[in-house]
């Protein structure tokens, strides 16, 4: 039985699994929960929107001068846990891409290098907690939870993932699939009627 399951680990679950280490770090005598992560992607931390497969002409909508505000991680620590501090993303990116802010011009990032920098982030948080038997990794779709009795029941689509029991579930699953909107429909028949134009509905997947 785990304490906690997060299921989806894009940015939301990355910054919720790292509240919670800083909030438990803090406070005395805690017991440390088990946590199952579900994702089904097999990159965490940085969902679909910010793929690292996603291709270079996909840019940030946000100027680096902005993304000042994305802050480090300071290292947290706690009974039987250790995570190290990992930058904010602005020094990551002057360490890994030579990048210097300046005062006069917006810079926009590729949308894959936001990708590279949560899941470095999250990498770096997960595998110390693996290693130290507090989280378990699940590569699975999450398809059904069943609540009975205040625990919550989670199945994946994959069968070889067995069933989980948790006590707490944060859903964490961000944008999913919907149906094709009108406008989706106009968008394709008119894609469909010209030889030149193309439709796509998985804008981050390199080699449409
Ligand atoms: C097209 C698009 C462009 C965007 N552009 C910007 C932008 O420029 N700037 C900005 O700030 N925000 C942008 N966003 C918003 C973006 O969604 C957020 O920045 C951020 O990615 C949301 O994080 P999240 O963790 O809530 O969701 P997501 O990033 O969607 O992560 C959810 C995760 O849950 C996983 N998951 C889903 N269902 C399941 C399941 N059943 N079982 C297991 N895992 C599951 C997914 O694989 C994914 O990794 C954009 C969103 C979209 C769709």
């Amino acid at each position: 039985m785990y304490s906690l399951a997060i299921i989806g680990f894009g940015p939301r679950g990355l910054y919720a699994l790292e509240s919670l280490f800083v909030t438990l770090s803090r406070k005395r005598d805690t017991i440390i929960p088990k946590v199952a992560i579900t994702e089904s992607q097999s990159e965490i931390g940085c969902g679909s929107a910010w793929s690292i497969h996603q291709p270079d002409a996909n840019t940030i909508n946000i100027s680096d001068r902005d993304l000042v505000e994305l802050p480090e991680r300071k290292s947290i620590s706690g009974e039987g846990y250790n995570i190290a501090s990992f930058p904010s993303f602005i020094d990551w990116v002057r360490v890994n891409y030579q990048h210097q802010l300046d005062d006069q011009k917006d810079f926009y990032f590729n949308r894959n290098v936001m990708g590279q920098y949560l899941n470095q982030r999250a990498i770096t948080i997960v595998d110390p907690l693996i290693q130290q038997g507090i989280v378990t990794l699940i590569n699975a779709r999450a398809t059904n939870l069943i609540i009975q009795n205040q625990i919550t029941e989670i199945n994946f689509e994959d069968l070889k993932h067995p069933t989980i029991q948790s006590q707490h579930t944060l859903l964490t699953t961000g944008h999913l699939p919907e149906e094709k909107s009108k406008q989706d429909e106009e968008f394709s028949q008119h894609a469909n009627q010209s030889r030149d134009v193309f439709y796509s509905q998985s804008l981050f997947k390199k080699g449409l």
